[in-house]
């Protein structure tokens, strides 16, 4: 297998048969052994009834999960990536706002270029306003905090070896963090290519303006556990004795005052309640260093979606 495209699908029942029908079409001008792979994430239309009939009529060509709820896109390709043989796996959006003609130079960027991962960028974006220039910032701090040069990480055409998928843990909304998961899972080789976008035909985009917001926080998320996730307790640990040292410091300073030089009244001074904040708090972040190590060590690698029926 070649190339396993892998479409995440929520409530897009009138995209789903001009999609195939697209590429199909489009694949038919190569020579490539693909597959699609459709994960239903929970829709309350009629898409899993159109996959059904998808697979009925192409049989092989296509597989497909279903949810029983809606999970987010995130764990729709996470469950997708674990169905994916094609040693090159491209994802896309099921709403035709992707092209099919991007995946053979996608795959051929991978396999000739030796990308890990190759982003689109829809450098000419057919969205409203309200969605391009939050995404300008947007993509303007991650660039920043993450050291990788992409004009559009939360574009949802790109292209994987299949085991940098394989090797990644992709849940919530991370999603649109996949350059920067694969970054700091050893995959350093990350690549742009310039795709078409078009305006969505059927249906409304699912994401809102929460999405800036809960993407701000994935970031900052991602940058700490990247940084510190094997050793939560050196960061916390760190904190939490700088802040407990203080305390015991300006409460040593208080009582010697008090003690030698007879000063009146300590506790009315403001210092008093600096070095006894400090010291409570110190000891919660050093509290909190040592739970999250117990927590690191048991966790388990892979999340349970209920997933109601498997075509494979
Ligand atoms: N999607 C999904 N689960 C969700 C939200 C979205 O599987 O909870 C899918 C959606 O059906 C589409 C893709 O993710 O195929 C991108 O979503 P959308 O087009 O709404 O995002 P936008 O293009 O507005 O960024
Ligand atoms: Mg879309």
């Amino acid at each position: 297998m070649d190339i396993s495209l892998v479409i995440p699908l929520f409530n897009e029942e009138e995209s789903l048969r001009p999609l195939v029908k697209w590429i199909t079409e489009v694949m038919a001008k190569h020579d490539h052994q693909y597959e699609i792979i459709f994960v239903n994430d929970g829709s309350s239309d009629k898409s899993w009834d159109v996959v059904k009939e998808l697979k009925a009529q192409h049989g092989d060509l296509i597989k497909a999960l279903s949810f029983r709820r809606n999970y987010g896109k995130a764990a729709a390709l996470d469950q997708g990536f674990e169905v994916a043989a094609g040693s090159v796996v491209i994802t896309m959006d099921a709403d035709l706002q992707d092209s099919p003609e991007e995946i053979v130079p996608l795959y051929k960027m991978v396999m000739e270029e030796g990308y890990d991962l190759v982003s689109g960028w829809k450098k000419k974006r057919h969205d409203p306003l309200t969605k391009t220039i939050p995404s300008k910032l947007f993509n303007a701090v991650a660039r920043k905090v993450s050291g990788i040069k992409l004009h559009d990480f939360n574009c949802g055409l790109k292209a994987y070896k299949l085991e940098v998928v394989q090797d990644i843990n992709v849940y919530g909304d991370m999603h649109r963090w996949m350059p920067v998961l694969a970054k700091w899972q050893g995959y350093p080789n990350i690549g742009e290519k310039v795709v078409e976008h078009r305006s969505r035909e059927f249906g409304v985009s699912k994401f809102g303006a929460k999405r800036l917001i809960s993407g701000f926080l994935d970031l900052l998320t991602l940058f700490f556990v990247g940084k510190f996730n094997k050793k939560p307790m050196h960061f916390f640990g760190t904190l939490g004795l700088i802040s407990i040292m203080l305390g015991i410091m300006t409460l040593i300073y208080l009582t010697v005052m008090k003690v030698f030089f007879e000063m009146p009244r300590i506790q009315d001074r403001p210092l008093f309640f600096f070095g006894l904040l400090t010291l409570i708090i110190g000891t919660q972040l050093f509290l909190t260093g040592f739970i999250s190590e117990l927590i690191n060590d048991s966790r388990g690698r892979h999340s349970n979606y209920n997933i109601k029926e498997r075509i494979l």
